[in-house]
């Protein structure tokens, strides 16, 4: 037998000279023992090395195959494993627009990660466990796409994974459209949203004889993503122990209709995507009720305080034992809360003026509601009082802020004579003004905010009183006012 070393040896020995075959041998001898040990080492090493989990199930058990789905524009990548240990069939939705596959691949994948290390652990149970993962599209304009990622994972439990995920997307930027970007971006409007979902979680599982005390399991967050199902309808398709987190409860999908939504939907993005009730604009304000059965009262209203001359204003009212009424600013209320109840004990009436002073008709509901609500508060614990009076800022009005003044139980007085005393800082005019104007019944404008026109109340009270006027509150003028109603008097 040769050796194949030979030749090598011979050569060493030709370039370096002296080598005896002692030294030679031995020096065989520690090379042959650095590749034993190195092997070992390797050996060890592979050993030791955690296997990756993705690594399990082989890649070359995996089948792909493509299709055309029924879904326009969509095509399906199904993805199949079958052996003793499982059987999964995946169809991943594919739209060649990358947001979205990469939110509807990232979720398949998790789920299947997790599935894989469950058929690693193996199971007790003759037959393979069993994955299904699919999708279903209930929306597919040119827009917007909505899309629901269903997971099946029976792993012979008691009952089968029944795990669902759901988006609508913008199909330009591959975003997620959340609930409350399309709710006008308003925190309010969601819980508003999360309000109307538990109703209607609660009727379907009233229906399906399950238990009903579901409410601290609908939270904003868990509605932020929704499909669209009809142009009238968004819905959320909760999987198995979502809503209801009792063994064996079935999935069940909550649905809210766009109308109960409207006035959080008109912006654009909704718009686009649904059909939004445009706000009833066509219908007509209440009708202006102007009472008469007080018999030459008149009533004097200031707007837009308290301030630092509402103090001798009230002394000047108390003077001549004259009522007045005043429409205060929310923001303004809890400084001057000594002073709203002096007024409420003198007889006068207090009055919600807005919290900040907005065109309330240019706000939506919510902000109406905020600004209403809020002063209403305010002057309740200030005075021990509810208003039942308002005065929207500038006598601006709405269908909206009708509806929110009546949730409220206010009433909606306006003005019969305009002082324009904030335009002529003068006390001779503004009392002129006043007086010239006034017929029985009149309300009649102020503001407490201007130095001036407290100085032209002494004149205004004078000059009407002996006239024969008695000077009354808003409520002693019109009596019991109507929620929801405009009154202006005169
Ligand atoms: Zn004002």
């Amino acid at each position: 037998m040769s050796n194949p070393r030979k030749p090598k040896t011979l050569h060493l020995q030709k370039t370096q000279v002296k080598r005896t075959p002692q030294t030679q041998s031995f020096r065989i001898g520690w090379i042959a023992i650095i590749l034993l040990f190195i092997s070992v080492a390797v050996c060890i090493w592979w050993f030791l090395t955690p296997r990756k989990t993705n690594q399990i199930t082989a890649p070359s058990d995996e089948k792909y195959t493509f299709t055309d789905s029924k879904y326009a524009g969509i095509k399906s990548k199904f993805a199949t494993r079958r052996s003793a240990k499982e059987i999964t069939v995946i169809e991943y939705p594919i739209t060649n627009i990358p947001g979205i596959d990469k939110t509807t691949s990232t979720v398949i994948d998790q789920a299947d990660k997790d599935f894989r290390r469950s058929v690693a652990i193996g199971s007790s149970f003759l037959e393979p466990m069993t994955q299904t993962i699919g999708y279903q599209v209930s929306y597919n304009s040119d827009k917007f796409l909505s899309l629901t990622i269903q997971i099946q994972q029976d792993f012979h439990g008691a009952h089968p994974m029944a795990a669902t995920h759901f988006w609508t997307f913008n199909k330009t930027s591959g975003e997620i459209v959340t609930l409350k970007k399309l709710l006008s971006d308003s925190d309010k409007a969601v819980e508003k949203a999360a309000a109307f979902a538990r109703e209607n979680a609660k009727e379907k599982l009233a229906a399906h004889r399950q238990p009903t005390d579901i409410d601290e399991n609908i939270t904003p967050e868990i509605i932020m993503n929704f499909v669209v199902q009809d142009k009238q309808t968004i819905s959320f398709p909760f999987g198995r122990g979502i809503i209801t987190p009792i063994a064996g409860s079935e999935p069940i999908t909550i649905s809210l209709k766009v109308g109960a939504l409207k006035d959080y939907l008109q912006n654009p993005l909704a718009k686009a995507m649904l059909d939004v009730p445009e706000p009833p604009k066509h219908i007509a304000p209440p009708p202006v009720v102007v009472p008469g059965s007080c018999h030459k009262c008149v009533a004097l209203t200031y707007d837009d305080g308290p301030s630092a001359y509402t103090p001798e204003l009230l002394d000047i009212l108390n003077r001549y034992q004259a009522k007045a009424s005043f429409f205060v600013l929310g923001s303004k209320v809890s400084s001057q809360a000594a002073l709203l109840k002096r007024m409420v004990q003198s007889g006068h009436d207090v009055g919600n003026h807005s919290w900040s002073h907005p065109d309330l008709s240019r706000l939506g509901a919510s902000a109406i509601h905020e600004q209403l609500a809020n002063t209403n508060s305010a002057i309740t614990s200030a005075t021990g009082k509810t208003p039942t009076l308002a005065r929207p800022p500038y006598g601006a009005t709405s269908p909206t802020v009708f509806a929110q003044l009546q949730s409220l139980g206010l009433s909606s007085i306006h003005w019969s004579v305009d002082t324009r005393d904030w335009a002529d800082r003068n006390s001779q005019i503004v009392c002129n003004r006043a007086v010239g104007n006034t017929r029985p019944g009149a309300i009649i404008l102020l503001h407490d905010i201007h130095k001036t026109s407290v100085d032209a109340t002494p004149c205004i009270i004078e000059t009407l009183q002996k006239q024969g006027y008695r000077l009354v509150s808003v409520s002693s003028l019109l009596g019991t006012t109507t929620p929801g109603q405009v009154y202006c008097a005169g």
